[in-house]
């Protein structure tokens, strides 16, 4: 699955990334969600490049556990 494939994945809005503040408004995606005591639910927002990256993470991970890598989960699990 090449980056195309894996962006295709997810729904783009523009916004901030967490990693990338710094870049302002660009599209990105969620993939997380925290649960801040006085705030009720935050989304957690990734630009294209930490979105791909943060999928390769994954994969790597799942190939040495042995898990089945499925791309286009992140901002699926809760917590
Ligand atoms: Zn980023």
């Amino acid at each position: 699955m090449n980056q195309q494939q894996i962006l295709a994945l997810y729904e783009w809005r523009t916004g901030i990334c967490f990693r990338h503040p710094g870049l302002g408004e660009v599209p990105t995606a969620v993939v997380g969600v925290i649960h801040p005591p006085a705030e009720g639910e935050h989304e957690v927002r990734a630009c294209q490049n930490c979105v791909v990256a943060i999928e390769d993470m994954r994969r790597e991970e799942a190939a040495r556990a042995g898990f089945e890598y499925v791309p286009g989960q992140l901002g699926n699990c809760p917590g």
